[in-house]
């Protein structure tokens, strides 16, 4: 079954690192997964160098304007993304999610093109999990996607929502495959119960934190998983080739 295999590098890279994990990626991939490259801000005009039809798809790691007549230093629109070959965009990650803003920023591309989707990203904190709070936290950071306002011009074809439980992110641990199957199930029943035009079938969520080559094939075939989203193995590019190349 065809994946979701998103690459974010976070501010890993350089000139050279791309050239070399090119040359290598383009040699030895071989897969019908849809991948996605979340390369530094800096570096996308380069990534899409190396990108023809359907080898790879490419993506900005955050939306962070406020309003699309809003001057915001260090900002980036939706429309320069896509000027720069991108297709995709994350929204909200935990190390810069800081508020519901992002989500709000998010839904602003969602209707400034439907040339770049979004990736939502939730996950809860260590503590949250421990105090049971998990899905009441999860709820509020999914209120903003289930918005009418987010929608005014175009409605989106599909919600993507990446589930990254912050306390598994960079640290090794992961989730029991059965948490993991039974937050997806319930996000997708959320987010098609309360969203203003999406079935669940419109649906995908991915997980990330800590995958890597050991326990992707398992991430990956467990129920409710679209795919993944992976930060510090996918600069690995043998691991991250590999990865890409799992049939499932
Ligand atoms: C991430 O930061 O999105 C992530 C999933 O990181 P890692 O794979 O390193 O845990």
């Amino acid at each position: 079954m065809k994946k979701i295999i998103a690459a974010n590098w976070k501010n890993n890279g350089s000139k050279k690192f791309i050239k070399d994990y090119f040359d290598y990626f383009l040699k030895n991939i071989d897969s019908k997964n849809e991948i996605i490259i979340f390369p530094p801000d800096l570096y996308i005009d380069q990534v899409n160098h190396y990108r023809d039809k359907d080898n790879f798809n490419l993506g900005g790691q955050n939306i962070n304007y406020l309003r699309d007549d809003a001057t915001l230093t260090s900002g980036n629109s939706s429309d320069m993304f896509i000027d720069n070959g991108c297709n995709y965009t994350l929204a909200g990650h935990s190390e810069v999610r800081g508020s519901d803003i992002a989500f709000i920023q998010a839904g602003k591309a969602l209707y400034a093109s439907n040339d770049l989707q979004v990736i939502f990203c939730v996950g809860e904190e260590a503590d949250t999990k421990k105090n049971g709070n998990t899905q009441n936290i999860l709820t509020k950071q999914l209120e903003d996607l289930c918005d009418k306002r987010m929608y005014p011009k175009v409605s989106p074809r599909k919600v993507i929502v990446a589930y990254e439980p912050v306390w598994a992110i960079g640290t090794g641990n992961i989730p029991k495959l059965n948490d993991i199957s039974f937050i997806h199930k319930f996000i997708k029943t959320y987010v098609s119960e309360n969203h203003p035009f999406l079935k669940e079938k419109d649906i995908m969520v991915l997980y990330g934190g800590s995958v890597n080559l050991k326990n992707a094939k398992d991430i990956l075939s467990a129920p409710y998983v679209d795919g993944v989203l992976i930060g510090g193995a996918s600069l690995e590019v043998k691991e991250f080739t590999n990865i890409c190349n799992l049939k499932i």
